[in-house]
């Protein structure tokens, strides 16, 4: 564990604690449960608020999209539970996770359950919360920053922008248990909109044949990003019609989301040097901008 990152970033949070939270509604008490976001993987998007919980755990269990970053912020006498899971690979299934939970409550611990991005996201964050409420279980709810905002922000993409795009449709790419995948296709080929897909890298080649089959257009701009907020973020950078190829080439792999959209080459083209820094010097203006 990194303790000097740890002290600096808990002074950090600890200095305004007393202006901040004055309410005390972030306080941990023992048998409680809370579901927080620990956001796409930078520590520094945590909230104030999960940083608190952090603090207070007794246990934490945790998924495999939750950074190492993020775990060094744990106390030293707090015990990790590790309920990753991988695509086709489950770990812990998720009824278990959910006995689990409330069988540390019930010991009277202070139960962190951390989660990657948000926990009502793609997260199952909704029935983990239902399964202890039912088992007379109570649960904080706290938010974090999904996927979609964090790596779409830290690669320069903005998901809407005025003249380009009205709307934005976070929706997931992962088959559904009957092998289908079942997606309101008109919709999302409206060219007004940014679609971002969560899990959908193996389903990508499907994807992409289905907007274009409804109307999109084949040259719209599309981007990859791997791993993002992260120290190894990438950001792949192409159109529906080529970003299949993108993905063998570069041999990419899940945690990687989908962005669609004239929004992707809206502040840049390039791979960011710096992820979540827009430099000024290496401006170039996308020859894609439309100017109204
Ligand atoms: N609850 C999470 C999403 C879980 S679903 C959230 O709100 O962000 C898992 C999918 O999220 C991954 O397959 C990937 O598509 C996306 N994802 C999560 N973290 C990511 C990251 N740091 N970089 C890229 N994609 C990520």
């Amino acid at each position: 564990m990194n303790t000097q990152s740890t002290e600096q970033s808990n002074s950090l949070i600890s200095a305004d604690n007393d202006k901040i939270s004055a309410r005390g509604k972030s306080v941990l008490n023992q048998g409680e449960v809370a579901l927080v976001g620990s956001g796409p993987g930078d520590a520094e998007l945590l909230t104030i608020r999960a940083m608190r919980f952090i603090e207070q755990a007794e246990i934490a269990i945790y998924d495999r999209l939750v950074s190492d970053e993020i775990l060094a912020l744990l106390p030293d006498n707090c015990e990790r539970f590790y309920v990753g899971k991988e695509q086709a690979k489950h770990c812990v299934p998720q009824d278990k996770i959910n006995e689990i939970l409330v069988h540390e409550a019930r010991l009277g611990k202070r139960v962190l359950r951390l989660k990657g991005g948000d926990p009502f996201i793609f997260g199952r964050g909704g029935e983990e919360a239902e399964y202890m409420l039912q088992h007379g279980v109570s649960c904080h709810i706290c938010p974090g920053i999904t996927a979609a905002s964090g790596c779409t922000t830290y690669a320069g993409i903005p998901l809407t922008h005025r003249g380009v795009a009205q709307g934005c449709t976070f929706i997931t790419g992962h088959i559904q248990n009957n092998g289908q995948l079942n997606l309101p296709w008109q919709s999302l080929s409206c060219p007004t909109q940014t679609v971002v897909f969560y899990m959908g890298i193996n389903t990508l080649p499907k994807i992409a044949e289905k907007l274009v089959e409804h109307g999109r257009d084949i040259n719209t701009p599309a981007a990859l990003i791997r791993k993002g907020t992260q120290p190894e973020q990438k950001t792949y950078r192409g159109t529906i019609g080529n970003l299949a190829e993108l993905v063998e080439k570069h041999n990419i792999t899940p945690p990687t989301l989908i962005v669609i959209g004239d929004v992707v080459n809206q502040l840049t083209e390039q791979q960011l040097k710096t992820p979540g820094f827009l430099d000024a010097n290496d401006y170039v203006q996308p020859v894609s901008v439309k100017i109204a």
